[in-house]
Order: C-alpha cells, then structure tokens, then sequence
C-alpha cells in the first residue's frame, strides 16, 4: 500500500462515509466480529431488481472496519445484490487494496461485506417471501 492509499484508509477512518441509520431501509443487517470486538449495523434500500438504491451503516469498529465499511458502502449504490453477495473475500480484498494485510485484519476489513452476504437472514428480519426464494 503506498502512502496515498493509507492516507485515504486513515481519512475514511476518521470520517466514515454514509453514517448513520436510513428511514426508508428495506433490510437492516448486523455483523461482528468477535475476535477484534468490532460490530456494525447495515440499513439497504434494496429494488425489485436487486439494485442497491441507498445504503447507511454505523458501528462501533476499529480503524480497519470503520474504513472497510465506510469505502464499501461508497461503492454499493448502483450495484446488485447479488454482484457482491457472489464475490469472494479475495475479491473484496482486491476492491479494497487490502490483500496485503494480516489475516485477523482481513476479518475486520471484510466485516462490513460478511454483513451484506448473511443474505438468509434479511427475509428472517424482513419477513420477505421473495427474499427467502432466491
Ligand atoms: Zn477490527
């Protein structure tokens, strides 16, 4: 990692990009990761279609986690469900120029995207038939 990409790591860090709780969210997740003590709620607005239309998270996570989530969930809207629901965490790493780091680093950085890909779980917290079909 070169020192303008730490740089942009430790400034979303510091200033976490879509913060906070989303009125309209279709689904609202949760993830944690025990072994750092890191944990984060996830609030999609999600379409039919399975576009992402808006996304807002928050958490209480170390500078990893708060900068993994924060740079994942710039890139999200737009985007399918299912594009990142079928990615790898080598993938997601790769997104994130990440691949680099420790493992138990990785776990903090890939926190956010584990949240999104508990999929199952959405209709259990929804309640949506179509959700559980898929
Ligand atoms: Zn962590």
């Amino acid at each position: 990692m070169d020192d303008l990409y730490r740089e942009h790591i430790l400034e979303h860090a510091q200033h976490p990009r879509n913060w906070g709780e989303l009125p309209d969210a279709t689904f609202v997740m949760r993830a944690a990761n025990a072994s750092c003590g890191d944990s984060l709620e996830i609030f999609l607005k999600i379409d039919e279609a399975g576009i992402i239309k808006a996304v807002t998270w928050q958490g209480d996570g170390c500078a990893v986690s708060t900068a993994a989530a924060s740079l994942l969930s710039e890139k999200l809207v737009g985007s399918s469900i299912q594009k990142w629901e079928s990615m790898s965490a080598e993938d997601v790493l790769r997104e994130l120029e990440l691949l680099h780091i420790s493992p138990s680093r990785q776990k903090c950085a890939l926190l956010f995207w584990q949240g999104l890909r508990s999929g199952e779980d959405w209709a259990v917290v929804q309640g949506s038939a179509e959700r559980e079909q898929q």
